[in-house]
């Protein structure tokens, strides 16, 4: 594959070398400028950025471009939300509205579950998950089935009870999981490919607590025979590692707690020794910037998430890959990355191992499936991470990776397409609301659409 080839099949292309200013802490005034994504390895193909800021106006958008693509937050490691014609971003929408009968929140599509949580839960409620960071938008995180952890917690994309979507002629669509059955389960995960969303209705839960305890050093050895248990372990259980010495260098278990039950975590889980101070994911790194551990219950959201909302955790250069391998052959899989591990150290961050919940989204990728999620934090060295990304896949095809959508991969697409029994029908869903392929950009020709 020449290098053309590469950054067409991936979506990726980094900037030249840029200096690592992974530090904890940074504040928000050192985002990029929009035409660049989170991380900065992506310039995005267009300046025309619509910015609508009512439905009426994002119709108009819609109805006057012949070719378009959603932004959301931008914090997409690939380009998956490219454009080389219009780019439509819709942080202008940020209507927040609870219906307490129906027990949901419908946002706006450019509301963040930062900016959400705290609302909801001002009113009791709660979700029953999110990400590592609390930045990203609903619509952008629910469109490439964005998820956080526990065996028993699908993705981010899983509460979605109802979208408000502007299809390709500005008409607009209102699909319910109530109404439109298995056609919902098909535009929930939606790529960007069947429209404009405008509003995301999901279901919420009552608020509950969560205390956060820390581990280090959990050798590998003791995954063989106690995968489950271990990260069965607390509502959300995240391990990290740099891939050395056999051993997760941190185990992050977030417990739900009701309130007042006094709980002392044990001195040892799996031979792993608590840890008796906060700590950063990259154990040298200052923690001020990680939501609070110690077993020191706090509301969900102030928990769930690794990186508190007011900083900018890792400042935005390092590349993401995560490869989704199913949950019975997580033990497998790892051992299998780890014959790589000194070509994947010294590039590396750090790896997180997570599981999600299989759930029936004809583009989730955990589609009939639970998962292990191995993910890798690389530092922003693309020359380097391009070299490693498909021994990695190599090592990992005998499990049927799926990439995750908004990171960075290598695997071909007949590869990825054979991983979604449901593609075709996806495609069908997508031509029926959007028969020009108005938002059909690059990425998705070629991952979905090319063979
Ligand atoms: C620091 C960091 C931490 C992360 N942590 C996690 C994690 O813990 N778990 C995980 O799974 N992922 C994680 N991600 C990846 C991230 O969740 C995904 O990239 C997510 O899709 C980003 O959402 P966004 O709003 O930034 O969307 P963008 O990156 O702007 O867009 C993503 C996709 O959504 C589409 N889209 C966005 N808004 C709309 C809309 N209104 N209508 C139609 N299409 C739309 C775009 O067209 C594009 O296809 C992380 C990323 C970063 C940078």
């Amino acid at each position: 594959m020449d290098k053309r080839e590469f950054l067409k099949t991936s979506g990726a292309l980094v900037a030249g070398t840029v200096a690592s200013r992974f530090a904890s802490g940074q504040s928000h005034a050192q985002q990029p400028a929009p035409h660049e994504n989170w991380a900065g390895n992506i310039h995005y193909s267009t300046d025309h950025v619509h910015t609508p800021a009512s439905l009426d106006e994002v119709r108009d958008v819609v109805k006057k471009c012949s070719k378009l693509r959603a932004l959301g937050s931008r914090h997409s490691f690939n380009r998956i939300a490219d454009s080389n014609a219009n780019q439509v971003s819709l942080e202008h929408l940020t209507s927040i509205d609870i219906d307490d009968k129906a027990r949901t929140v419908t946002v706006g599509a450019g509301v963040r579950y930062g900016e959400l949580a705290p609302v909801i839960d001002a009113k009791g409620y709660a979700l029953p998950n999110l990400a590592s960071l609390p930045h990203i938008s609903v619509a952008g995180a629910i469109a490439t089935a964005t998820h956080g952890s526990g065996i028993h917690n699908g993705n981010l994309a899983t509460p979605v009870r109802a979208l408000e979507v502007v299809s390709a002629n500005g008409d607009v669509l209102n699909l319910s999981r109530d109404k439109d059955g298995d056609q919902f389960a098909g535009a929930v995960v939606h790529l960007g490919a069947v429209g404009a969303i405008t509003r995301v209705t999901l279901d919420l839960e009552p608020t509950f607590q969560v205390a956060q305890t820390v581990y280090q050093d959990l050798s590998f050895s003791e995954l063989e025979h106690n995968f489950d248990g271990i990260f069965g372990a607390g509502y959300s259980v995240s391990l990290f590692t740099d891939w050395q010495k056999h051993r997760a260098t941190q185990v992050w278990i977030k417990r739900r707690v009701t309130p007042g039950e006094q709980h002392t975590a044990p001195e040892l889980f799996y031979n792993a020794r608590r840890a008796t101070r906060k700590l950063h994911p990259i154990t040298e790194h200052p923690a001020e910037s990680c939501t609070e551990q110690m077993g020191i219950p706090g509301p969900w959201y102030q928990r769930l998430p690794h990186f508190k909302m007011e900083f900018t955790p890792s400042s935005g250069r390092e590349l993401q890959t995560e490869y989704f391998v199913p949950r019975e052959h997580g033990y497998e899989a790892i051992l299998a990355v780890e014959k790589l591990k000194d070509k994947i150290t010294p590039h590396l961050f750090v790896t997180e191992l997570r599981t999600i919940a299989a759930d029936n989204l004809w583009m989730s990728t955990a589609y009939q499936r639970d998962l292990l999620a191995i993910h890798f934090t690389w530092k922003p060295e693309w020359d380097a991470v391009k070299q490693i990304l498909p021994q990695i896949e190599t090592q990992l095809k005998p499990f049927n990776p799926r990439p995750h959508w908004a990171k960075l991969f290598t695997i071909p697409p007949a590869q990825l397409q054979a991983q979604y029994t449901r593609l075709a029908d996806f495609r069908s869903l997508a031509n029926q609301h959007d028969p020009t392929g108005k938002f059909r950009n690059d990425f998705i020709q070629t991952n979905l659409y090319s063979s």
